[in-house]
C-alpha cells in the first residue's frame, strides 16, 4: 500500500492504521462510521485483517474467505421520498413484480428513483399507499428498497395500490399458484416474456453472445428485426446498419459475436433456453446425460428424476419444456442454424473433448499447476497456443491476470474461461 501511494495510487494508506486488540478495531470502525458524512469519499465498511503471516497461516481459511480478513459494513444509509406510482414489469418466466416509482433522492452516491417492491405479499405487509412518504435504504449500498412509510404523515389522499388481474402487456389473465408469492402472465407468447428470454439466451453466462446486450435486444424487437430466439440467427444487418449508433465495426462485432455464439456447448444451450429452475448447474447436468438433446423428448418423469440432483419440480418443469410443440419446433430451426444440440461426448468419441481446440493460460491457477493444466489439454486433444491471437479457442483466466486477458476481450470470438470452467469443460 505505501508503494502504491509512493506512486500516486489512490490507497487507504493514510487511513490504514495497525491496532492492538479488538476493542482498538471496534472502537476505530465507530470513529470512522461517526465521521462518514464528512469524508471526501463514498465509503460503506472497512476492511478488518490480521498482519501477521504466521497468524494467518494459523487461522486458515473457510471454503469462501480467508479468516483473517473481515468487512465491518456501516449502518445502511437511508433517506425519505415519496411513493408516486407503481408499475407492473413482467419477467422471463412471467412473474409480475411491482415496481415502485419515487422522487428521486440520493443515498450514498446513487440516485434511486425506482425500486422493486417484490410481491403482493411484500405490499401488504408494509401497507404501502401510492402518495406514501417512504423510508427507503440501500442495503449492503446496493440495492434499494421500502423499509416503510411513515404512515403518521398521512394526509388522507393516499390511494390503494391495485394489482392487475391481466398482464399489463398482453392482457391474458394472470394466475397465481398457491404455493408462490408472485402472480403470473402464463402466455408463452407474451411479448414481454418473449423479449426476457432472448435477453436470457444472448446473456454472459448463457450464449454468451457479446455486445447483444439488453438495450439492442429491445431496440431490434421493438423495431420488428427479432421475434423470437431464432432470429438472432438472422438479423436484418442491412437494417441495423442504418441505425442510428450502429458502425460498421459494430455490427461485424455483433455479426462475429453471433456466429461464435453456435459453437457454445451444448450445457451453455440448455442454460440459455430459460427452463424454468434449470440453472447452470443443472444444464451440466442434463447435458452430460445425453448425445443429442432431443434424447430428452423420450426421457420420463421419473427418468428425468434418477438423473443427479434432479428433483421433482426440475424434472416436471424439463419434462414440459421437451413436451411443447413450440419449444420442439424452436430447437429444430436451431439445429439447421448450426447451433450445437449433441453433447460433446458424442461429437468427440476418439480423442478428448478439446479435439482441435486451442488453449492459452494466464494468471495464477489455484487448483492446478500450469503444467498440469497444459498437459490436461493436450490429452484431451486440444493445442496449447503462446499467444492472443484470432487463432485462440480458449483463454483461461486464473489470478491476477493481466494484459493477455485484455488482449483476448477485444477479440470476439475468443473465449474466455475461469479455471472452474475449464475444469468442468474436460469433464473432471
Ligand atoms: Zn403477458
Amino acid at each position: 500500500m505505501q508503494l502504491l501511494w509512493d506512486l500516486g495510487f489512490r490507497s487507504p494508506q493514510k487511513e490504514k492504521r495497525v491496532l492492538q486488540g479488538i476493542h482498538a478495531v471496534i472502537g476505530y470502525c465507530q470513529d470512522f462510521e461517526e465521521q462518514r458524512d464528512r469524508l471526501p469519499y463514498e465509503i460503506d465498511g472497512m476492511v478488518i485483517r490480521v498482519n501477521d503471516f504466521s497468524l494467518q497461516d494459523r487461522m486458515g481459511m473457510t471454503t469462501h474467505h480467508p479468516r483473517w480478513a473481515i468487512a465491518f459494513k456501516f449502518k445502511a444509509r437511508q433517506a425519505t421520498s415519496i411513493l408516486r406510482k407503481v408499475e407492473f414489469q413482467v419477467g422471463r418466466t412471467g412473474s409480475v413484480t411491482p415496481v415502485g416509482k419515487i422522487d428521486p433522492v440520493p443515498i450514498s452516491g446513487a440516485t434511486i428513483s425506482s425500486l422493486s417492491l417484490f410481491n403482493e405479499e411484500f405490499v401488504r405487509e408494509k401497507d404501502l399507499k401510492i402518495g406514501d412518504m417512504v423510508l427507503v435504504e440501500r442495503a449492503g449500498d446496493v440495492i434499494p428498497y421500502i423499509v416503510k412509510p411513515l404512515t403518521e404523515l398521512r394526509t388522507g389522499k393516499e390511494k390503494e395500490i391495485h394489482f392487475p388481474t391481466h398482464c399489463p402487456i398482453c392482457n391474458d389473465k394472470l394466475v397465481k399458484p398457491e404455493e408462490e408469492a408472485v402472480w403470473r402472465c402464463v402466455n408463452i407468447n407474451c411479448p414481454a416474456q418473449v423479449v426476457e428470454r432472448i435477453i436470457h439466451f444472448a446473456s454472459k453466462d448463457a450464449m454468451d453472445i457479446r455486445t447483444f446486450g439488453d438495450a439492442n435486444t429491445r431496440k431490434f424487437f421493438d423495431l420488428g428485426f427479432l421475434k423470437d430466439i431464432p432470429g438472432i440467427y438472422h438479423l436484418p444487418f442491412d437494417k441495423i446498419r442504418e441505425l442510428e449508433g450502429f458502425g460498421e465495426k459494430s455490427v461485424t462485432n455483433l455479426q462475429t459475436a453471433i456466429e461464435a455464439s453456435k459453437q457454445q456447448p451444448l450445457h451453455r444451450l440448455i442454460f440459455a433456453l430459460g427452463i424454468r429452475y434449470v440453472g447452470e448447474t443443472t444444464a451440466k447436468i442434463l447435458a452430460a446425460s445425453v448425445d443429442h438433446l432431443f434424447e430428452f423428448r423420450d426421457y420420463s418423469l421419473e427418468k428425468l428424476q434418477g438423473l443427479e440432483d434432479v428433483g421433482p419440480k426440475v424434472a416436471g418443469s424439463v419434462y414440459q419444456f421437451f413436451h411443447n410443440p413450440d419449444n420442439l419446433h424452436m430447437l429444430e430451426k436451431l439445429a439447421s442454424l448450426g447451433l450445437i444440440l449433441q453433447s460433446n461426448r458424442s461429437s468427440h468419441p476418439q480423442g478428448g473433448n478439446l479435439n482441435g481446440q486451442t488453449f492459452l493460460f494466464t494468471g495464477t491457477l489455484t487448483r492446478l499447476k500450469r503444467a498440469e493444466a497444459e498437459e490436461l489439454v493436450e490429452k484431451n486433444g486440444g493445442s496449447l497456443l503462446t499467444g492472443v491471437s484470432s487463432k485462440l479457442n480458449y483463454l483461461v483466466v486464473g489470478e491476477d491476470a493481466g494484459s493477455k486477458l485484455e488482449k483476448a476481450k477485444k477479440i470476439t470470438s475468443i473465449k474466455i474461461l475461469t479455471e472452474e470452467e475449464f475444469l468442468s469443460l474436460t469433464n473432471i
